[in-house]
C-alpha cells in the first residue's frame, strides 16, 4: 500500500489506481494529488517538437512591417523588438523579447531536455532542477498572450509599424496553444517517480 501526502495540507492518504484521464483530489482541501494522463511522455515530446517548429516559423517569418523613408521594411518579432528599443521603448522591447522569444524557447528546450531522455528511460544531468524550473515557468504561461496584445496595441497607437497577419502571427498563436497543451500533458507524479524521488512519501528522513 502506498501513501501520498497532500502538498497543500499534508494530509496522508492512500493511493489508488485511477482510470485514464481522471484525477485524485485531497479529501480534506480538494487539491489535486495526482492525475492519470494517458501517454503523458509521448504527448509531451510530440508537443515540444511541434512547439519548436512553430517557434522557428514565428521568429523567421515577418511579424511587423515598418515604413522607412517611403519604403516598407518587414521585421521579425526579434528585429521588431530591436526597432522598438532603438525608438527608446526599451522596457517594452525587453518585455517582448523576454516573454515572446526567450521564455517560450526556454520552455521548449527544457521540455525536450527532460522528456526525450525520459522516453528512452534515461535521466539527463540535473533533471530535477530543470523540471522545477520548467514548472515554475509554466505557471507564467499566458503572459506572452498579454505581451503580444500590448505589442499589437502599441504598434497601432504609435503608427510606427503594422502587424503582418501572416505565417509568423499564426505560428505564434499556434505556439501558445501547443505550449499550454504541453504543460497540461505533463504528469509531475510520473516524472518525480522516474527520478526516484519519494517526496510524496514523508517518513524516509
Ligand atoms: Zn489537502
Amino acid at each position: 500500500m502506498s501513501l501520498i501526502a497532500c502538498h497543500e495540507c499534508d494530509l496522508l492518504q492512500q493511493r489508488i489506481s485511477l482510470p485514464a484521464k481522471s484525477k485524485a483530489q485531497c479529501g480534506r482541501c480538494g487539491a489535486v494529488l495526482y492525475r492519470n494522463i494517458p501517454n503523458s511522455i509521448d504527448r509531451t515530446v510530440a508537443l515540444s517538437i511541434a512547439g519548436l517548429v512553430l517557434f522557428i516559423c514565428a521568429n523567421v517569418f515577418p511579424f511587423l512591417a515598418f515604413e522607412v523613408s517611403g519604403q516598407s521594411v518587414q521585421a521579425t518579432l526579434l528585429s521588431g523588438a530591436v526597432a522598438l528599443y532603438k525608438q527608446g521603448m526599451w522596457e517594452v522591447a525587453g518585455l517582448v523579447i523576454f516573454t515572446c522569444v526567450a521564455a517560450p524557447l526556454a520552455q521548449i528546450l527544457l521540455m525536450l531536455y527532460i522528456f526525450v531522455p525520459l522516453k528512452f528511460n534515461r535521466l539527463p544531468y540535473a533533471t530535477a532542477k530543470a523540471f522545477r524550473l520548467l514548472r515554475e515557468m509554466q505557471n507564467w504561461n499566458m503572459i506572452e498572450v498579454f505581451m503580444v496584445g500590448i505589442l499589437v496595441a502599441l504598434v497601432k497607437l504609435t503608427k510606427m509599424a503594422v502587424i503582418v497577419p501572416g505565417l509568423a502571427m499564426w505560428s505564434f498563436m499556434g505556439l501558445i496553444i501547443v505550449l499550454t497543451a504541453g504543460a497540461s500533458a505533463i504528469d509531475p507524479e510520473l516524472v518525480w517517480n522516474r527520478f526516484g524521488f519519494k517526496k510524496e512519501q514523508p517518513g524516509n528522513d
